[in-house]
């Protein structure tokens, strides 16, 4: 028996990137994974597949953020992905990671995309969470995907930098609230990762490798499966005593 045998996780934008590894990692610890996409439907089925071709189990959960009414339609998704296989509403382990980045500093930031960044980034994990609290059963698991930048000062990024701060600060409040039903609720913040939607300027380019590596004592760029461990960490029943944390998973970057 592995250690999530039995439970139920969501992951928001586990078609791709970390999102994807974390959703790999949770069902090979034996969760029921509901993998939500925003628009890539393709890149959501194919991390099924991974899933099942490894003999874990999930389904497909399709529902734009940043849009009026999109916590309802995740919902709705994600409770007729369940009706479908048979299963009761229900869920033990929810992940909201999926994220916009935006590239403006003070300057250079319309209106327009502070409000869209807040809008996938804030609005709709908060509202994932208040529709979400009564399908999340006792000594389940809220884990918030942040960033290193809240603690390393990057002004390139200053709305998405604010709009972590108050995913952190979402964390912290309600992980007071939730513990009295054995709830915990923590924020995991990775540093730069090697995802696909990097590539071009990351992973393609040996010296920009270099440099965002060299930010870390360890000396390398993050891995999906790095921030999918500690995100792992968090969803089991061995960090039932940590609630309401920030969890640096930036390979110390910054020290
Ligand atoms: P990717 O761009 O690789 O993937 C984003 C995921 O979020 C996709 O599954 C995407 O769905 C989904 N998504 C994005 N926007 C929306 C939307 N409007 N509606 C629904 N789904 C949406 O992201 P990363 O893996 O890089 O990032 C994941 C999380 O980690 C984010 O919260 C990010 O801020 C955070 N993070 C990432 C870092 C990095 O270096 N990569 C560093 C620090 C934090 P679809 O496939 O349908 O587009």
């Amino acid at each position: 028996m592995t250690q999530l045998d039995g439970k139920i996780a969501l992951v928001t934008g586990g078609s791709r990137g970390i999102g994807r590894e974390i959703a790999t990692r949770l069902a090979a610890d034996g969760a029921l994974v509901a993998v939500h996409y925003g628009t890539n439907k393709a890149a959501a089925e194919e991390t099924v597949t991974r899933i099942a071709q490894s003999g874990g189990q999930a389904f497909t959960v399709g529902a734009e953020l940043g849009i009026p009414g999109d916590a309802r339609a995740l919902w709705a998704a994600f409770d007729a992905g369940l009706h479908r296989i048979g299963i009761e509403p229900g869920l033990d382990i929810l992940v909201n990671n999926a994220g916009v980045t935006g590239s403006s500093d003070l300057a250079g930031t319309t209106e327009a995309e502070f409000d869209r960044i807040f809008a996938v980034n804030v609005k709709a994990p908060f509202f994932i969470l208040q529709q979400g609290i009564e399908r999340l059963r006792d000594n389940g698991r809220v884990i918030n995907i942040s960033s290193g930048v809240t603690r390393i000062a990057s002004p390139a990024l200053v709305t998405y930098s604010l709009t972590k701060g108050a995913i952190n600060t979402l964390s912290h409040t309600l992980a007071k609230q939730l513990g009295e039903r054995g709830i915990t609720v923590n924020a995991v913040a990775p540093g730069i990762v090697d995802v696909d939607s990097n590539a071009g300027w990351l992973r393609d380019d040996p010296e920009q490798l270099a440099v965002w590596g060299s930010f870390s004592p360890v000396n390398r760029v993050g891995q999906p499966s790095d921030i999918a461990g500690a995100v792992a960490f968090l969803a089991s029943d061995d960090s039932r005593w940590i609630t309401g944390q920030y969890l640096d998973a930036t390979g110390g970057a910054h020290l």
